[in-house]
Parts: structure tokens; C-alpha cells; sequence
């Protein structure tokens, strides 16, 4: 029997795992996967390493082009961007060598990703603000780094202070510049920021936060800002920042987009338009927490939207379990660890809660040299965990214990009562998550 036509637009990290499915569910499906870039497969999330020189650009490889085309038996046409989704004929085009072609499907999965949106400062358009999306901007910021002193990084975010940490280990003198009042906003209330800020401001990172970024300054090429009437030069500058979905294809082919401009799609990442499926950071992802569908962004839940678009493109019933948003990184050795809601993104849509803190030394009391979890709980006021936020050793163990929390709706006591090991040299009798977790207890019981 002739197998279902799959065709995947987008190669990355969420169209490599719908091939994979794909191919797990049916042998004899026909896959072809297309995508604009002529270099695939890799793993955007490790290309900060390659920025700051640490590993090179093929050390990003997720999937070889022979693994995809000889194992998954899918045709590979890379180069081409996809123009047009005509969903009556249920075709796609793109730029061919010869002009227009076209590629008919029974099944079509999006999985185009993002792009960081463009910037809104006066000046902008200047050659010399590198951003970080490929891996030609990698290599790029790498090459420039080699030669300078300084540096600027405009945005707080995780990839923002990776870069900043990485500059600032190679002695280039980094200073950060941020609207928002402190770093990692969106991921950490301000107080778990704060403490990140510190350990980066103490291995000399200058940050400014805050500060409205006014124009750029310089004349052929960037060469700094001017944020509360200073002027800011360095001789390297990056701009990290929002991401906008990649939805404009599905868009104009009448799918219906959510409101961070994803496209919208149920369970079992179907969109609204019968056979085609999206996964990864095209999407949205389907999540009760944030009261409606949240944009993706990350690696972790492209991966499991990929699974589910490609199973049911391949004819199979897979569903998506409510995401988290559960999201670690690390930085200057610093674990950091955050999933569900903020505090301030719990008060922004009307939810009431409770919260509560506990900072304790992870090594026994009598060893020298450990460091504090500081940990950060976020629950309804019927007690139910609806957010976490970790920052020390051992941060994405409790973020992953937090998510299934989380997931589960799960009584506050399953962590109070947790039973935990003590070691010398990784873990004191009582966890900061145990004792913030009792404190939440005690604070729910005395309202
Ligand atoms: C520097 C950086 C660091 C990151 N670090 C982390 C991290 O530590 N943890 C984490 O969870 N996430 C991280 N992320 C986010 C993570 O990389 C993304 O969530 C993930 O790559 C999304 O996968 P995707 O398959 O949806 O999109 P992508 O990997 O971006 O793939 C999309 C593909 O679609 C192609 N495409 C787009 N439009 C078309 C078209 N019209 N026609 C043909 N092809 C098209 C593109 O060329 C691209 O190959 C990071 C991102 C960046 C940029």
C-alpha cells in the first residue's frame, strides 16, 4: 500500500523530530522535508558556544543530511524557501533552479521557527549590531570578538547574558543595557534577577537596567548607544531581544494565528485547516496554566511538538499534554531553573496567589565551599503550585520535580513532605524547596 505524502517545511530542531515520527509510525510514508537554508539540522540553542569560540559550528549538528535522507528515507530539498500554501490544492511552492515548483501533500507539517524581531532603535539600520539566529551570525560575533575590548549586549535575557558572561571571560570589558528594570524578566521576578545580577556584576559585568535605549550612534558603522542622554560606544555590539514567530505563510493561507502571532493549533498540534500540523516556534503551545495558548520558543517543547505533528501526519493519535514552560540555563557555573508562571505574569492575569522563599547552603553545615538554592514558590491560594523559580545547585532536579507538580495540579504536601538525601557534599537535611514549601503551608493555613 502507497504510503501517505508528508511534506515538512523547515528542517530544524521541531521538523527533524516530526521526520522522525513520522517514519516511526509508517514505514512507507514519502517524506520530503524542505527548507530555505542550505545549512540544517543543528541546534540553534548551542550556537551561543559557538559566539564565544567554545566548540565549532559542525559540533551543532543534530542530524546528518545522509542520516536524513539514507535512514529516514526523506527527500531533502534545502535552499528553497517555501513562497506559497495553497491549502485547496493542497500543495506548496517554492523557488526551484528552474522557477516556481511545487509540492502536493497529503499531510503538511510547518515547523519554520522564529527570527528575532526587528529592532526599534533610531539608527538600527546601521551595519555593525550583530544578532544571533544562525550560525553565519555565530561565526560572525565570534570573528569580531577576536579583535575587540569592548562590548555591548542590549537585552537581559538568558541568551543576552551568556554572551555577556562569555565576552567578560575572554577580557573584553561588557557592559549590558536593558529597558527592563532587572535581567531575566519573563523568566525570574525580580528578587531570583537580582541575584544573577549580582554573581555577573561581581566577575565584572556592568550592567544599566532600566534605560531606554534612545538611538545608535556612529557613522559608516554602529559603534554604541546613547540610553539617558550617555553615550555608550563599544567595539562590539549585540542585540538580543523579541522573536516573532515564522507564521506569515500559514497566515496568509487563511490558519488561524494566536496572539503572540503563532499559529493556533489543538492537541494534537493540528491547525485550524484539515492535514497540516505546526510544531516548535512557528506555534503555539497548548497550555491551561497561562490561561490560553502561550508561544513556544523553546527547544524542549519543540521537540515534543514535533513528536505529536508527525505521528498524526502520519496517520497516528498522538496528544500534547498541558506545557509548563520548564527552562534552565546556566551561567558564570550558576544553575538557574524556571517553570510555569512568574509572580508577575500570575498578577497580570488576575490570578490570586501566594508565595514564598527559602535560600539555604547546599553542602552540610560543616562543609566548606558550597553555595545557596534559592528557591521561589508560587502557588493559587487553594494551594495548588503554578510556578517555581530556582537559581544554585541542583536547579533544573527541582525545576523537573516543580513541572510535574505542575502538570499534575499536585498538593504542595507532595513537596513538603518529600523525602530527600542528605549528603556532604550535594544536599543538607532540609532542601530550600522542602522549607519553601513548609513556608507556603504555614502562610496558606494562617490566611
Ligand atoms: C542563540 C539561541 C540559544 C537558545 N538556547 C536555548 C536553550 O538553551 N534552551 C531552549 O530550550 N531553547 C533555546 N533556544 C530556542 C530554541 O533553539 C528554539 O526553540 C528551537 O530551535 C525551535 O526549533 P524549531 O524547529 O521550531 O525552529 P528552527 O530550529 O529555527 O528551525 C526552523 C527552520 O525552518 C526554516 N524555514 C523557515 N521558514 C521557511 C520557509 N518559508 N521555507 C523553508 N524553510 C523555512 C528555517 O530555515 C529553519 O531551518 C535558543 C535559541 C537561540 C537562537
Amino acid at each position: 500500500m502507497e504510503g501517505k505524502r508528508v511534506v515538512i517545511v523547515g528542517c530544524g530542531l521541531a521538523g527533524v523530530t516530526a521526520a522522525e515520527a513520522v517514519r516511526s509510525v509508517s514505514e512507507n510514508a514519502a517524506i520530503t522535508m524542505v527548507d530555505e537554508s542550505v545549512q540544517v539540522a543543528y541546534a540553534r540553542s548551542g550556537l551561543t558556544y559557538v559566539a564565544s569560540g567554545k566548540i565549532s559550528s559542525e559540533d551543532l549538528q543534530l542530524k546528518s543530511n545522509e542520516y536524513l535522507t539514507k535512514n529516514l528515507k526523506a527527500r531533502l530539498v534545502t535552499g528553497r524557501k517555501v513562497s506559497t500554501l495553497d491549502v485547496e490544492k493542497s500543495r506548496v511552492i517554492y523557488d526551484g533552479s528552474g522557477g516556481l515548483e511545487g509540492e502536493d501533500y497529503d499531510s503538511l507539517i510547518l515547523a519554520t521557527g522564529s527570527q528575532p524581531a526587528p529592532l526599534d532603535i533610531p539608527g538600527s539600520e546601521k551595519p555593525g549590531i550583530f544578532r544571533l539566529w544562525s550560525i553565519r551570525d555565530a561565526e560572525s560575533i565570534r570573528n569580531s570578538s577576536q579583535t575587540s575590548k569592548t562590548a555591548l549586549v542590549l537585552g537581559a535575557s538568558p541568551l543576552a547574558l551568556e554572551l555577556s558572561e562569555a565576552f567578560n571571560s575572554r577580557k573584553i570589558e561588557t557592559t549590558v543595557v536593558t529597558e527592563e528594570n532587572e535581567v531575566l524578566s519573563g523568566y525570574l521576578d525580580p528578587a531570583a534577577g537580582a541575584l544573577v545580577r549580582a554573581v555577573l556584576e561581581e566577575e565584572g559585568i556592568r550592567f544599566m537596567c532600566g534605560r531606554r535605549i534612545e538611538r545608535v550612534v556612529g557613522f559608516e558603522r554602529a559603534q554604541g548607544i546613547v540610553s539617558g542622554g550617555e553615550v555608550i560606544t563599544a567595539d562590539l555590539i549585540v542585540a538580543t531581544g523579541a522573536m516573532l514567530p515564522n507564521s506569515a505563510l500559514a497566515q496568509t493561507a487563511g490558519l488561524k494565528i494566536g496572539r503572540s502571532g503563532g499559529i493556533l493549533v489543538d492537541r494534537r498540534c493540528a491547525s485550524s485547516v484539515e492535514n497540516i500540523y505546526a510544531a516548535g516556534d512557528c506555534a503555539e503551545v497548548i497550555t491551561d496554566l497561562f490561561r490560553g495558548p502561550q508561544p513556544s520558543r523553546l527547544a524542549s517543547t519543540a521537540v515534543r511538538m514535533g513528536l505529536v505533528a508527525g505521528s498524526n501526519a502520519a496517520g497516528g493519535s498522538a496528544e500534547s499534554q498541558d506545557l509548563v514552560r520548564n527552562s534552565s540555563f546556566r551561567l558564570d557555573g550558576i544553575d538557574i531553573c524556571t517553570v510555569g508562571l512568574t509572580a508577575t505574569e500570575a498578577r497580570s492575569i488576575g490570578i490570586q496567589f501566594i508565595e514564598s522563599e527559602s535560600s539555604e547552603y547546599q553542602f552540610a553545615f560543616y562543609y566548606p565551599g558550597g553555595r545557596n538554592l534559592y528557591c521561589k514558590l508560587i502557588l493559587t491560594t487553594s494551594g495548588v503550585l503554578i510556578g517555581a523559580q530556582f537559581v544554585g545547585p541542583s536547579s533544573s532536579v527541582w525545576g523537573n520535580i516543580a513541572a510535574m507538580m505542575i502538570s499534575h495540579s499536585l498538593p504542595i504536601s507532595y513537596l513538603s513532605n518529600l523525602e530527600t538525601s542528605f549528603s556532604t557534599l550535594t544536599q543538607p537535611y532540609w532542601p530550600s524547596p522542602i522549607l519553601a514549601a513548609r513556608r507556603a503551608e504555614e502562610i496558606l493555613h494562617l490566611g
